[in-house]
């Protein structure tokens, strides 16, 4: 049975036409698979776990129900909702994943990362990122009222508009090759399967004489969805309508 991947559903109360197509793709294609990775920013911004309206707590019931079917669940927080913590993770069965992990799948070393960490062209953002990551921020973060929250929150998600679904390619955006290259060599892999630049494609390549791939998620969209099915043999980045 093959392995699902998918990123950057930005899930939110403003559009559930995303919600649906998500659960409808736990109910029916999930269901089918070895394991479920979800790389970073299922939802469009979290602002802990304490906050959970109604639209957040459908989707937490749709993966435990997933979960409780016996379907290994993997989180990996993206930059929209590194916040979520081991509440979520507890209420959604979902195990959560330091970023990046190195998995074994059929024999072959992967490594998964959301992909900001990988837009090192992009020095603004990464010092930005340095900066709103620091637990210290965090813990203090999530003490704060929730209007406060949302206020920062809102100003977050400014920061980061730029890698949304609409707003022109610019290659400052994207993931620094070299970045790439530096991180399999580091985790000893040969495959990299990342999100966060909506840029979703399967890229071969070359490196040190070995074949690679950098296979990169899409991004949903009202209209559409997006998985990397990967098995055996096959490895495909199917559109889900
Ligand atoms: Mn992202």
């Amino acid at each position: 049975m093959p392995t699902y991947f998918i990123s950057d559903l930005h899930l939110s109360a403003k559009k559930p036409e995303i919600t649906e197509r998500f659960l409808k793709f736990l109910r029916e294609d999930a269901i089918k698979a070895d394991a479920l990775y979800i790389l970073g920013d299922l939802f469009d911004v979290w602002m802990g776990d304490d906050q959970v309206d109604p639209t957040t707590q459908t989707i937490i019931e749709g993966l435990y129900h997933l979960h409780e079917q016996g379907i290994p669940l993997y989180f990996m927080r993206g930059n929209r909702d590194f916040l979520i913590g081991d509440d979520f993770a507890h209420n959604s069965g979902c195990v959560l994943l330091p970023d990046p992990t190195r998995i074994m799948l059929y024999g072959k070393n992967i490594l998964l990362t959301h992909g900001d960490q990988l837009c090192t062209l992009d020095k603004k953002y990464q010092s930005f990122r340095r900066f709103v990551r620091t637990p210290m921020l965090e813990s203090f973060f999530l003490k704060l009222p929730m209007r406060l929250r949302a206020l920062i929150a809102g100003w977050i998600r400014k920061q980061s508009k730029r890698s949304q679904t609409g707003a022109t390619y610019h290659p400052t955006w994207d993931v620094a090759l070299e970045t790439v290259y530096g991180a399999l060599r580091h985790h000893d892999c040969n495959t990299l399967i990342h999100g966060h630049t909506h840029q979703p494609n399967i890229h071969d390549f070359i490196l040190d004489e070995q074949p690679a791939k950098r296979i990169v998620l899409g991004d949903w969209s009202v209209t559409t969805g997006s998985v990397l099915i990967y098995d055996l043999d096959t490895i495909t980045l199917k559109t889900l309508v």
